[in-house]
């Protein structure tokens, strides 16, 4: 077993966190002749299938001591490891991305403030502690807004958008035992993401940025590729700019509002992410791969993408997978996961040789997986 060779000669990389990003971590990280234990506190975690399962909480130091003991250098999958956790995992060995990485991106408030100190364009947005803050807020920000819980949101959990007075009433109920953060609502024209890695002699490589549409909050499709050369370059000196500072190692991922032709940060992901799933069918070194590497003091690998790529997200139910894969050109990615309503179980790139060859095969997909997507497909125009 993989694991087995790979602890007999010392190469066994640790991962907080066994969800798919740590699954495919492990499927890119095998071939290079490394092994995997991962730390969740999930019984069938998904990432057990590439490596040893510890079942445990994320809080329990103790566990992550003793996985970071068997180990030679760990990582995560997940932004939310506790600090503590953390900590106990240093004793023993190594940790990338670096611990700080983690600090400055769990808490949005203090991910904004990072930026502004570092000069870069982020939307308004105020501090909100308490009800006067909030109505500070909004006489500064004016509607629409959005509020926001500091720690702990994703995919659209832990926010509201405040139209009027009614909205702020039902979204103080709901989130103000809380900390939390106003941001003005940004009519954006676009959002996108940038991927990108620092390996461990400072070598940074970058993706091309990738155009996103959500559904009700969470990732719905993927395309790289088409923006202008002008905005690739801001957007990698813009991670470039926080990698240096945060002393990085490891894939990052910033998510960006494009609005009149500039990009501001939305949010930034210490990880791999959900939006660079393409790069494992379309470029020529995933993020999985590349994280790996860069974890590992390896060279990195080239991130040039290869043709034309689009990634379907499959959330709450797998399209019928036969039928998916008689198009040419689709690459299937099942994790493993029992299906559940809004949960991530799987993913299928396509890619294809034309921008015409990758959107006719792109309908196609989006007339068998049903839904939503043969409308979402169009805002990617
Ligand atoms: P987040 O969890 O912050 O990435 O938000 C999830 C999604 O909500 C984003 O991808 C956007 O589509 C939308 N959203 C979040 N914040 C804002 C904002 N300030 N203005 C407009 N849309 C937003």
């Amino acid at each position: 077993m993989a694991g087995d060779y790979a602890a007999a000669t010392g190469r066994t990389i640790g991962v907080l966190g066994g969800g798919q990003l740590g699954r495919m971590m492990g499927l890119a990280g095998i071939p290079l002749g490394f092994g995997f234990r991962f730390l969740d506190p999930g019984l069938h975690a998904c990432a057990g299938a590439t490596g040893q399962l510890m079942q445990a909480a994320f809080d329990d130091a103790g566990a992550a001591r003793a996985l970071a003991g068997q180990v030679d250098v760990m990582t995560f999958d997940f932004e939310n490891v506790p600090d503590s956790t953390a900590r106990a995992v240093e004793e023993h060995c190594p940790l990338y991305p670096p611990p700080g990485a983690l600090g400055a991106c769990q808490d949005r408030l203090v991910e904004k403030s990072l930026m502004d100190e570092l000069g870069i364009a982020v939307g308004g947005y105020h501090a909100v502690s308490g009800r006067a803050d909030l109505l500070e807020g909004i006489a500064r920000l004016g509607y629409p807004a959005v509020l926001k819980t500091r720690r702990f949101g994703y995919d659209g959990k832990g926010q509201a958008v405040l139209r009027d007075g009614e909205d702020l009433e039902r979204a103080w109920q709901r989130l103000g035992d809380e900390p939390l953060i106003l941001e003005a609502f940004i009519p954006f024209e676009a959002e996108c993401s940038l991927i990108g890695v620092r390996g461990h002699d400072g070598e940074t490589r970058f993706w091309p940025l990738t155009r996103n549409v959500h559904d009700d909050g969470i990732l719905a499709l993927s395309r790289p590729g088409g923006f202008d050369a002008g905005l690739q370059a801001a957007a990698e000196l813009t991670m470039h700019r926080l990698m240096d500072h945060l002393d990085y190692r490891g894939v990052m991922t910033i998510e960006f509002f494009l609005r009149e032709g500039r990009l501001l940060v939305n949010e930034v992901a210490p990880r791999v992410h959900n939006s660079g799933h393409w790069t494992i069918d379309g470029a020529t070194c995933s993020q999985f791969e590349n994280h790996v590497r860069a974890v590992a003091g390896l060279p990195l690998g080239a991130t040039d993408m290869h043709g034309h790529a689009l990634m379907f997200n499959w959330i709450g139910e797998m399209p019928d997978r036969a039928a998916a894969l008689a198009v040419d050109g689709v690459h299937w990615h099942d994790y493993g996961k029992a299906p559940r309503p809004g949960r991530k179980i799987g993913h299928a790139t396509v890619t294809a040789a034309s921008r015409e060859q990758l959107m006719a095969r792109a309908e196609r997909i989006a007339r068998i997986a049903g839904g939503r997507f043969a409308d979402l497909i169009q805002r990617l125009d």
